[in-house]
Order: structure tokens, then sequence, then C-alpha cells
């Protein structure tokens, strides 16, 4: 199935480079969820400022299947920020357990990455990005759809770590924000709250949140 989608993916970037309309994809007759597909593509890549400068995320109405801790059972092991500016939340289990996809999404990076050792990338529909590193091992190729809890890697110690754990981001545009605003990671929940994302006049982007009663 993946090897058809990225042939599908080749065939319309060549059909866009040579000006010609995708149309020819209506003509095919293999029976591939292609119209899903391209819904779910579209939406993983879109601009979440699109349509202005803030945009927000109904936490609340997420359902059970919408959304998964990253690491089930995890341990609190350092938080976002801090005097090292650390980009990211470190949880840990053990050395060979499986990390799981925060939301459904597209991975967009999937390998070795700096310090981060072998790391992955997610692009989700909701606007966020999620970043798993210092896997042993990555399980998710670039341009996998994945549903929310769907495996992404194994737990290890590659690139900058001293103990087997994961280092976990929540990102948006490529600007991380501390996790703990969203996962509330010592019951391994998801924050019920409206989350809204404002980009500021001068470009940073500001993160609240707003309770439901
Ligand atoms: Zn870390």
């Amino acid at each position: 199935m993946n090897r058809i989608r990225l042939l599908l993916l080749l065939l319309v970037q060549w059909s866009i480079f040579n000006g010609q309309c995708s149309m020819a994809f209506a003509q095919d007759d293999e029976p591939v969820d292609i119209d899903e597909w391209q819904v779910m593509k579209v939406e993983a890549a879109k601009d979440p400022f699109a349509h202005g400068d803030q945009f927000t995320i109904n936490f609340a109405n997420y359902t059970e299947e919408e959304w998964c801790y990253p690491l089930p059972g995890a341990k609190f092991l350092s938080p976002y920020g801090g005097a090292r500016h650390h980009g990211g939340t470190d949880i840990k289990t053990h050395a060979g357990d499986t990390t799981r996809a925060a939301f459904p999404g597209e991975v967009i990076l999937s390998g070795p990455h700096y310090g981060y050792g072998y790391c992955v990338i997610m692009r989700h529909a909701n606007g966020l990005e999620t970043l798993y590193s210092h896997h042993s091992r990555n399980l998710v190729k670039v341009g996998q759809w994945l549903h929310a809890g769907e495996p992404v890697g194994i737990e290890g110690r590659t690139g900058r770590a001293t103990t087997d754990h994961l280092h976990f981001e929540t990102r948006v545009k490529g600007t991380a924000f501390d996790s703990e605003r969203i996962f509330d990671h010592a019951n391994h929940t998801l924050r019920r709250q409206i989350f809204v994302v404002t980009k500021q006049k001068n470009g940073t982007l500001k993160f609240t949140s707003e309770k439901i009663e």
C-alpha cells in the first residue's frame, strides 16, 4: 500500500511539474483510498495560520481514539525549559519499550538527527508537530500516516542521552513549547482545555489555555 501511495505521490509531483492536470487520478481504477489519503495529506500539511494569526484546538472534545500518551506508564525525568533551555520533556520507562503517536498524523522526519539520535517528527492535522527522540530504532518511515497510539519507535539512548528515555517535544511550525501545557505528565492524561496558539506581531508564538468549566 505504501509503495502505491509513493508512486501516486510521485505521479502528482510529476504532473504538477509538467503543468498537467492531476485529474488523471480520477481515471485510475486501482481500488486505493486515494481521496481519503489526499484529504489527510492536505490536512496534515496545511498551515495552521492559513486563516489568521490564531488557531485553537479543543482538547475537551478529543475522543480516546484521537490522542495517546507518547510513552504509556512513563516516569517523569526532566521538564521543558530551565537553565539548559531544554527543548522537550524527558520521560522514561524501560529500554525496548514502544513510543506511540500522540495524535493522528503524518511522519515528516525519521532518521538519525544530530544530538536527537534516532528521531521521528510527526505533523498532525490539529496544527501541532510532535518529536520523539533517542530511539534505539525508528519503526516508521517518512510519509507514513499513523493513528494516535500507533508505534513510532523503540525507547533507547542514541544521540546525546545518558540514559534510555524519550525526549518528547511538542511544536508549532518548528517552535517548541512545553508539552506539559497539553499533557499532564504526572497522570499521563490530556489536559481537557482549549489550547490557543497566537502569532504575535514580532512573529513569535504565544501559547495559552482556556479552561472548560
Ligand atoms: Zn530531553
